[in-house]
């Protein structure tokens, strides 16, 4: 199938399809009379992409997932990078749970621009004590 067919199916428009392809996260597509010309599997990989995409992982990591062998290793090589995949969201959660309050501390903030009597930086300090 030509881009468009492809990208009409998928809801990956043409131009993210060509950029999957130029950056390896999708496999070289076959050419006909000089245009590309997908097979399903290039559907299949680009809900694969999307799957992977949503749960947080780059384009990069998504690339070096595409280049496991498919051998008896795949599994626990993908358990290794989804542990590791898992870490960095549950870090991310914690991040945006402490911006969430920080914000819900200060939001009758009437400081002004005055530091000292910030609701957002009092609030901000008592969920990052550390970075003072
Ligand atoms: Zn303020």
């Amino acid at each position: 199938m030509k881009i468009g067919e492809l990208a009409r199916r998928s809801g990956v428009s043409p131009t993210t399809i060509r950029y999957y392809g130029g950056v390896g996260v999708l496999p070289p597509p076959a050419r006909a009379r000089g245009q590309r010309d997908y097979t399903d599997c290039a559907l299949d990989a680009l809900r694969f992409v999307g799957a992977l995409k949503r749960s947080g992982f780059t384009l990069s990591e998504i690339r070096k997932l595409r280049e496991l062998p498919k051998s008896e290793q795949t599994s626990a090589k993908w358990r290794v990078l989804a542990m590791s995949k898992l870490d960095d969201l549950t870090q991310t959660i914690s991040e945006l749970r402490a911006a969430q309050a920080t914000i819900e501390g200060a939001l009758d903030c009437a400081c002004d621009g005055r530091p000292a009597s910030c609701t957002l930086i009092a609030a901000d300090s008592r969920q990052s004590p550390a970075i003072r």
